[in-house]
């Protein structure tokens, strides 16, 4: 799978991100280099098999709670901004990205593991790697807009045209 991957940093220093839905596909399970998640990830995984392969998985340390500061999430949130997916993103994920923030800082070749086109667009834009897990993940970061397809309004974020009340659609951002 990771030899798809395209950063030039030291493979030695390769670290996994992942999400809840890595942790109900078993992931972690397999997985040969150190992988992380946040504290917010865990909470999200609750069914009695997924919880177990978790519990087994922290205990023989081969998943570690990672940590981030304010800093981190400022970060995320202003790339969220510039890619069109302020508002896409919930909690667990704001914190996951933190996560891959402050190990793209130490140096790490990270690589996020999920399935949420929003969160593979905004680890590839701080240059980190993405790995789907069902579907296949994006390669390169997208910029989107939210436009409005009655009068041409457009938005960064998304909701409603202040000039006509209809829902902005979202479109993959072409533009320079
Ligand atoms: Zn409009």
């Amino acid at each position: 799978m990771i030899t798809t991957l395209k950063s030039s940093k030291d493979v030695s220093k390769i670290v996994y991100v992942v999400d809840a839905a890595g942790f109900f596909a078993g992931v972690p399970l397999y997985l040969d280099k150190p992988s992380f998640t946040v504290e917010e990830v865990l909470k999200e995984v609750k069914d009695l098999s997924s919880r177990q392969a978790l519990d087994l998985a922290v205990s023989a340390s081969k998943i570690h709670i990672g940590g981030y500061t304010n800093e981190d999430v400022h970060k995320v949130i202003d790339l969220a901004k510039e890619l069109g997916e302020y508002g896409r993103l919930s909690k667990s994920d704001i914190a996951l990205l933190a996560l891959t923030h402050n190990l793209l800082k130490g140096n790490y070749r990270v690589v996020v593991i999920s399935d949420d086109r929003s969160v593979q667009n905004i680890a590839l834009k701080m240059g980190a790697d993405t790995l789907g897990i069902k579907r296949k993940e994006i390669k390169k970061p997208r910029r989107y807009v939210y436009v409005c397809k009655s009068c041409g309004y457009v938005a960064t974020s998304p909701g409603t045209c202040p000039n006509c009340g209809i829902e902005l659609t979202r479109k993959n951002w072409a533009g320079g």
